[in-house]
């Protein structure tokens, strides 16, 4: 069994939009997790603009090549392809993919909200080309609505897309889902809360893998703080994994989103790779 950590050292050199400098002590603070004997570092590579255009429109992919943040969201992207395509070839079994500057904002013509393009796109695009026409769970725990991928895989019955967000709503045929976290909750609610609307589903539509966009904004005191505690997002990641273990021969890929507390970042991620190398 091995994990793949994506990790690129430009994420800890730059304060980015909405979620600020909060790798700036990465990849050292997660020394003793890299060092697991089934845990795999990689340095991703910039996803290609002709990957980008199958996902977004060619204005997007213009402004976006000419900001500052375009190399921080190119290789967060080109981590994530590269994560789903060794997952699904079985090099690795799951991985944890850092990210800046790209994520669950991004829509095919407009992005906002410190996410510039998308990663899922891109990364379900890609191995559908290669690997052939499969179904995929897209988990989003962000604090925020993931607009841009809904938008994305909004025709889509392939992809599941179950999104916590801050409105109880089921579109398309089913498989586009909005869960209200409620303005305050807790650690257990909100777990049970996953368990009912996402375990619950999955285990229906059996997809291929879950990608999970895990943002740490709800935890207290952050910009999104919904009252999560820290503890809550390795005991979620353990959760998931367990799912996926059930559901899709383990196959799980967590992106990174929002949250701004480096010390959470510090403490959770190194937790999340112990937990993903776990046998
Ligand atoms: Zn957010
Ligand atoms: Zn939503």
């Amino acid at each position: 069994m091995i994990t793949g950590v994506f990790f690129h050292e430009v994420f800890s050199q730059e304060d980015w939009i909405i979620i600020g400098n909060k790798f700036r002590n990465f990849p050292q603070v997660m020394e003793h997790a890299l060092k697991l004997p089934n845990v795999k570092l990689f340095t991703p590579q910039k996803v290609s603009e002709k990957l980008l255009l199958k996902i977004h429109s060619e204005r997007l992919v213009n402004d976006l090549k000419e900001a500052w943040y375009y190399e921080g969201a190119s290789y967060t992207i080109g981590g994530c392809v590269e994560a789903v395509e060794k997952i699904l070839s079985g090099e690795i079994d799951n991985a944890l993919v850092f990210a800046v500057a790209a994520g669950h904002h991004a829509g095919r013509s407009s992005a906002w909200g410190g996410t510039y393009a998308s990663c899922t796109g891109p990364a379900i695009s890609n191995a559908r080309q290669r690997f052939g026409q499969t179904r995929f769970a897209i988990l989003d725990t962000d604090c925020h609505h993931g607009d841009g991928t809904r938008d994305i895989f909004f025709n889509d019955d392939n992809v599941l897309h179950v999104c916590f967000c801050g409105w109880n709503r089921v579109e398309g045929d089913g498989s586009k889902v909005c869960v209200d976290v409620g303005w305050k909750t807790t650690d257990e609610e909100y777990m049970n809360k996953i368990r009912q609307e996402f375990i619950s589903r999955i285990r229906e539509f059996k997809p291929k893998m879950i990608l999970h966009n895990l943002g740490h904004d709800t935890c207290q005191e952050d910009y999104g703080d919904r009252g999560l505690t820290p503890d809550f997002f390795p005991q979620l990641a353990k959760e998931i994994k367990q799912c996926a273990d059930e559901v899709c021969q383990g196959r799980y890929l967590i992106v990174t989103h929002g949250g701004a507390r480096a010390d959470v970042a510090e403490y959770i991620f190194p937790k999340i790779i112990e937990i993903l190398a776990e046998e």
